[in-house]
């Protein structure tokens, strides 16, 4: 059947490719057919990982709290006994012998039998216990997919598959990128949920927000994605696959012109130098950063570096990876955020996930609560510090309290340091993100006390206009034109501006064209965006003369009314 799917463009391109699902559990699972001789060992796997979760369980007797034993205990035997089911623990292994299929799929499908069991009770409390199951499982999933190099592989590898998810952890989307899916479509995320940050540094066509796509899809359908519009056409007729085949080879010839600017300073009609910088997640975007010319890194995400791990990076482990992203960067500035971990960007091992993680224990404040976590870090750039040109940049600071605290963290790191006669810069620039309301409306301190600011737009707008950025139910009200956020960024690059400090925008909106020549109006000079957008954003400042924007940035930002915002932008970009 010919139909089509609308939800959310936050990667362009055309893909055209075959479906490839993603289970619909918390814990994404693929399925894949395995050869005969390989059905043994994927057994053995499903039996490994049973046991591993038996003693995983087992141990968590020794960490139950005093105050609750009891309750703790009687959860611990019945996670143990669902554990030990029929269901769990012998009916996939005669799935997997008989159908061939991974062990992840063999479960997910045992445990959906089992669940719809447990929703067939008419007493509450046994039906309540379908998320018991769930929880087992997972767990069991975890095992098995959570090592590194168990990420199970997509069946055939024509590099034309296009992901179809429920979701996609941010977590899970890195470690699926050797795969290079075509495209990725999930039913959940907004436009700047790092899932859709992540989809877009592949340079890979994403649409989110889809709702149903994973249940509306069959495996290997026939898919048109246009991550322009934010649609997919599913198994398409002749006539459109041809239309769309020429469209993607006219997008293939743009992206090729585009890169003929990598080499071109970009600079402004009227002479004025704008450095556009890339962000990235890992030392190993860095030949992405090289080909697409960017003039320095605006923010390296460290945390990805703590992700899908049950171990965190010690201190050697992460001074490696960033002394290898500031010597490859060749003496260009370097900036490495400290960890923004929490909120969609959870550890494996996380004691706890708060119930409104965007509002819990995020960013600085987790670093904070976590001193020796944040000591290795510091300890880790610092030492990179002598070895290219490093900036340390704080994410969610919110206020004088925690920007003294830090800043006193980084002097304790340093001083330690020098007793052991460990070679750092010493003046290395301290920075801090703009991404909380309260920041920006008290920017004073910023200014005042550190070297450099950052305007995380993505935080910004979610903090401002009250919008969780990873649900797409909310994902219409995202607005980066709405006269608050308009008022916020005026505010914060004018007073930076004006303190002599310098100040870039790293949020999804620096990368987006329609909004550079008024974030140029408004007085930006230094961007940090997603690679895929380097290049496009230059040829943007290339068409740019600054003094024509005076009049028109004033005009929006006097402007309340959304429609008049967006015809007077328009105007702004068309000149
Ligand atoms: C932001 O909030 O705009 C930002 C750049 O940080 P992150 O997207 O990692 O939260
Ligand atoms: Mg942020």
């Amino acid at each position: 059947m010919n139909f089509t799917l609308h939800g959310i463009a936050v990667s362009s391109g055309i893909a055209i490719g075959h479906a490839h699902l993603l289970s619909h559990t918390a814990l994404e699972v693929v399925h894949y057919v395995l050869p005969k001789q390989f059905i043994a060992a994927e057994v053995a796997r499903f039996d490994a990982a049973l046991e591993s979760t038996r003693q995983e369980l087992a141990a968590l007797r020794g960490s139950r709290p005093q105050q609750a034993a009891a309750e703790f205990d009687a959860f611990l035997d019945l996670h143990l006994m669902i554990l030990d089911d029929e269901h769990i623990s012998r009916a996939p292994r005669a799935m997997i012998e008989r159908e061939h299929c991974n062990a992840e799929w063999a479960l997910k499908v045992q445990m959906d039998d089992l669940v719809a069991h447990f929703e067939a009770f008419e007493d509450a409390y046994l039906r309540e216990r379908k998320t018991d199951v769930v929880q087992v499982v997972e767990r069991v999933l975890k095992t098995l997919t959570g090592q590194p190099g168990h990420v199970p592989p997509p069946p055939q590898h024509d590099g034309n598959m296009i992901l179809v998810a429920h979701d996609v952890s941010p977590a899970d989307l890195i470690q699926l990128k050797p795969h290079q899916f075509s495209a990725i479509l999930t039913d959940l995320g907004g436009a700047t949920s790092h899932t859709a940050i992540i989809a877009r540094g592949l340079n890979t066509p994403c649409v989110v927000g889809l709702h149903h796509a994973r249940e509306l899809l069959r495996e290997n359908d026939l898919l048109i994605v246009d991550g322009e519009l934010g649609v997919i056409i599913v198994n398409p007729d002749k006539q459109i696959l041809t239309e769309y085949r020429l469209r993607q080879d006219q997008f293939g010839l743009e992206r090729k012109k585009l890169r003929r600017l990598k080499a071109t300073q970009a600079t402004t009609l009227d002479g004025t130098t704008i450095e556009l910088h890339a962000n990235i997640e890992l030392p190993h975007d860095l030949p992405e950063v090289k080909e697409n010319g960017a003039t320095g890194i605006g923010l390296f995400r460290s945390e990805f570096l703590f992700l899908n791990r049950d171990e965190l990076p010690d201190e050697e482990e992460q001074f490696e990876a960033y002394r290898a992203v500031a010597e490859g960067m060749e003496g260009l500035p370097v900036t490495i955020r400290t960890f923004d971990l929490g909120a969609d960007k959870q550890l494996n091992n996380a004691k706890r996930v708060a119930s409104n993680p965007a509002l819990g224990l995020r960013a600085i404040r987790l670093c904070l609560a976590e001193p020796q976590l944040f000591r290795t870090q510091l300890r880790a750039l610092l030492r990179a510090s002598h070895y290219g040109n490093v900036k340390i940049l704080v994410p969610m600071l919110s206020g004088v309290a925690e920007i003294s605290q830090t800043l006193q963290f980084i002097n304790s790191v340093k001083q330690k340091l020098d007793a052991e006669g460990i070679p750092y810069n010493r003046s290395v620039p301290i920075g801090g993100m703009v991404e909380i309301p309260a920041a920006a409306l008290a920017l004073n301190a910023f200014t005042k006390k550190l070297d450099f600011l950052s305007i995380g737009t993505n935080d910004l707008i979610q903090y401002t206009l009250a919008i969780d950025r990873t649900d797409e139910e909310v994902a219409s009200l995202y607005d980066p034109l709405h006269p608050a956020v308009l008022y916020l960024l005026a505010h914060v690059i004018g007073s930076a501006n004006k303190a002599g400090i310098p100040v870039s925008v790293c949020g999804e909106m620096a990368g987006e064209l329609v909004y550079t020549r008024l974030l140029l109006g408004l007085g930006l000079r230094q961007f940090s965006m997603n690679t895929a957008q380097l290049l496009a954003a230059k040829q943007r400042v290339l068409t740019t003369s600054l003094p024509e924007l005076a009049t028109l940035t004033q005009k929006i930002l006097r402007a309340d009314d959304p429609l008049k915002i967006h015809e007077l932008l328009a105007k702004l970009n068309a000149a």
